[in-house]
């Protein structure tokens, strides 16, 4: 089954102790494709400037990602740029430059507005919301990701769109800001009052963690010895998990459980290499034996 993502398609300015570039493709809707096309195809929504050339458009091109719905207007794509510490635990933003993002009214191509698997990726709540409202039906999971900034500088929009998400999917710090309250589950329960009946807590090098009604699931960060870049990390996590679950066509318990396990794996070689550089050459089978590898780190008996 498709997937339809809205959000960032970017340029990025990236400095790690690893390396520093000036300006790379980037974005959150762009991490997001790539990691979920591997699993089923993709309905990509987003706005570019005309600094974005056919070259650049060549991450898109041979993958299962539609991109119809990436409008190109005049002037400048979005920018960002971060700086990392030392242990790549902590990321400070330097520039957030919005550019065509600013004045976007997205306008879904009629095939997108059957999808049943909506991800909302990083970008101004009410775009998140406007897109989701042009679905034809309710779809059978909107999975909603955001950050600091929108929730510091958009929290009243921010609020709106969340009441029609199923699952939220935030790391630990904005989910602390978002719901007021330090420890992670009571905060779930505050953000159940929101809107999404699941929220996952991505963790960084400590994995992520998926809690519900029916209580909570944990999945590790892959253990590997020379991460580069955590940039995009987060939206190949979300990728590889919704990517997986639209591949399924279902929500059960089991499928969510798996779908962590293939956020983090997709999560985990992101962060192998500079911005997009690992995915690019990623193969398939690399996924799958990533993911047994996974079943073994985890296994134990009683
Ligand atoms: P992540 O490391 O998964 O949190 O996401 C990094 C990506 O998010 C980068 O490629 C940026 O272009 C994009 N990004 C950063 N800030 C924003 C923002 N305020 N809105 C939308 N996308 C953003």
């Amino acid at each position: 089954m498709s997937l339809l993502v809205v959000g960032s398609v970017a340029f990025d300015g990236i400095e790690s102790p690893y390396g520093k570039v000036d300006r790379t493709i980037g974005g959150a809707a762009t991490y997001f494709s790539v990691a979920a096309s591997f699993f089923t195809p993709v309905h990509l929504v987003g706005i570019v400037g005309d600094d974005f050339t056919d070259v650049d458009t060549k991450i898109f091109k041979g993958r299962k990602i539609d991109i119809e719905g990436l409008e190109r207007a005049p002037g400048k794509s979005f920018f960002w740029a971060g700086k990392y510490s030392e242990n790549l635990n902590d990321r400070t933003t330097l520039t957030t430059e919005l550019n065509v993002f600013a004045d976007f009214k997205p306008k879904l191509p009629e095939k997108y507005r059957k999808s049943k698997f909506v991800f909302l990726a990083n970008i101004a709540p009410d775009l998140q919301r406007d897109v989701l409202q042009q679905v034809a039906k309710r779809p059978k999971i909107a999975a909603l990701d955001t950050m600091n900034y929108w929730i510091e500088g958009s929290n009243a929009d921010l609020l709106k769109t969340l009441k029609g998400v199923d699952i939220l999917m935030i790391n630990d710090s904005e989910t602390r800001q978002l719901s007021n309250e330090h420890n992670l589950l009571r905060a779930a329960k505050r953000i159940f009052k929101l809107g999404p009946s699941t929220l996952i807590i991505k963790r960084g090098e400590y994995g992520a963690m998926m809690v519900d009604k029916r209580g909570a699931f944990c999945v590790p960060a892959f253990p590997l010895e020379e991460p580069h870049d955590p940039t995009g990390a987060g939206d190949s996590f979300a990728g590889g998990f919704m990517g997986y679950l639209a591949s399924v066509g279902n929500k059960s318990d089991m499928s969510l459980r798996r779908a962590m396990v293939y956020g983090s794996v997709m999560g985990s070689f992101t962060v192998e290499k500079f911005g997009l550089d690992r995915l690019k050459t990623l193969k398939t089978s690399e996924i799958h034996a990533r993911a047994r590898h996974f079943a073994k780190l985890t296994q134990f008996t009683l």
